[in-house]
C-alpha cells in the first residue's frame, strides 16, 4: 500500500516526516513533487502486518457499534439498554453470537433461537468499516508523530460517522441532527488541533453556503424539494473535516454521481420521477473518494490545467 500525498502544513524550516498525508490541508493548490515522497518499504509493510490486523478487528467492532447506531437512532431507542437481541424473537444474543461477521458466517445469516434471517447489511456494515479502517491505517498512519496519530483518528472519527448517515438516510430518509453537528463540531475542533483551521472554517462555510442556495433554487423551481436541512449540516460538516479545497471537489464529485446513479435508476424503472433519492449517500460516497484519492485527482486536475 502506498502512502503518498504530501505534508504541506510542515514549516519550512520543520524536520520532513514524507509520509504524513495532508488530507487536503493547505489552501491553496500548489504543484506536487511525488518524488519526495517515500513509499512503504516491504520490511515496513511487515511490521505493520500485526498493527493493521489490530485495526481491522477495530474497524470491525465499530461497524457492529454502527448497525446498532442506524437501527436504534431512527427509532428513538437508547443505544446501550436493551443489549442485543434478535427482532423477531427478542431472546438476547449471546457475546459468541454477536461477534462481526463471524457470528453471521457461523449462524449462516439466522437467528439462532427463531431461525428467522439476519439481514446481510450488518455484515456488510462491518467489513465496509473494518477496511475502510485499515485504508485510514495506511493512507494515514505512516509514523509515530503526534501530527500523524492526530490525522488518522481524525479520519476513523470522519469515517465512523459518515457511514451511518448513509444508511440511515438510504433506509430513512432523514439525517439525524447528532452526527451533522458531531461531523462539524469534531471538523472544527481537529482542524484546529492539527493547524487546520481557516481551512475547515471555510469548507464548513462554503458547504452549508452552497447546499442553502441549492435548497432555496430548488424550493423555487421544483415542486418538491429533493434536499432538505440535513443535506445543508452534513455538508458543512464534510467540509469541516476535509477543508475548503477538498470539499468543493467533494461536493462536485456527489453531483456527479447523483446525476450518473439517478439517471440509471430512472432510465431502469427502479426509481420513478416522483420518488425522491436520498442525497446523503452521494455525498458520503464522493466524501471518502476524496479522503483517499482527493489530492491526487486534485494534483492531475491541476497538472492539466496548469
Ligand atoms: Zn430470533
Amino acid at each position: 500500500m502506498v502512502c503518498c500525498q504530501r505534508n504541506e502544513r510542515e514549516e519550512p524550516n520543520e524536520p520532513k516526516e514524507p509520509n504524513i498525508p495532508s488530507a487536503g490541508l493547505t489552501a491553496s493548490p500548489k504543484p506536487v513533487r511525488y518524488k519526495e515522497q517515500s513509499e512503504f518499504s516491504l520490511k515496513q509493510a511487515k511490521t505493520l502486518t500485526i498493527p493493521a490486523l489490530f485495526i481491522l478487528a477495530i474497524g470491525l467492532a465499530i461497524g457492529s457499534f454502527l448497525n446498532v447506531c442506524i437501527y436504534r437512532i431512527p427509532r428513538g431507542e437508547s443505544l446501550l439498554y436493551p443489549a442485543s437481541h434478535c427482532p423477531i424473537c427478542q431472546t438476547p444474543i449471546k457475546w459468541y453470537d454477536n461477534i462481526p461477521v463471524i457470528s453471521y458466517l457461523l449462524l449462516r445469516g439466522r437467528c439462532r433461537k427463531c431461525s428467522s434471517p439476519i439481514s446481510l447489511r450488518y455484515p456488510l456494515i462491518e467489513v465496509l468499516t473494518g477496511l475502510l479502517f485499515l485504508l485510514t491505517f495506511y493512507f494515514y498512519f505512516s509514523s509515530l508523530s503526534l501530527s500523524s496519530f492526530l490525522l488518522f483518528i481524525k479520519n476513523l472519527l470522519f469515517i465512523s460517522l459518515l457511514i451511518p448517515i448513509l444508511f440511515i438516510d438510504l433506509k430513512e430518509q432523514i439525517i439525524p441532527n447528532r452526527f451533522s453537528y458531531t461531523l462539524l463540531a469534531g471538523g472544527l475542533i481537529f482542524g484546529f488541533l492539527t493547524r487546520f483551521f481557516l481551512p475547515a472554517v471555510l469548507g464548513a462555510g462554503i458547504g452549508a453556503g452552497l447546499f442553502l442556495i441549492i435548497l432555496f433554487l430548488g424550493s423555487l423551481f421544483l415542486k418538491e424539494a429533493g434536499m432538505g436541512m440535513g443535506d445543508v449540516k452534513l455538508a458543512a460538516g464534510m467540509g469541516a473535516f476535509l477543508g475548503w479545497k477538498l470539499a468543493l471537489l467533494c461536493f462536485f464529485l456527489s453531483f456527479l454521481l447523483g446525476a450518473v446513479i439517478a439517471t440509471i435508476l430512472l432510465v431502469t424503472h427502479l426509481k420513478g420521477r416522483r420518488d425522491r433519492i436520498p442525497f446523503a449517500p452521494f455525498l458520503v460516497g464522493a466524501g471518502f473518494i476524496c479522503l483517499f484519492f482527493g489530492e491526487h485527482l486534485l494534483d492531475f486536475y491541476f497538472g492539466l490545467v496548469w
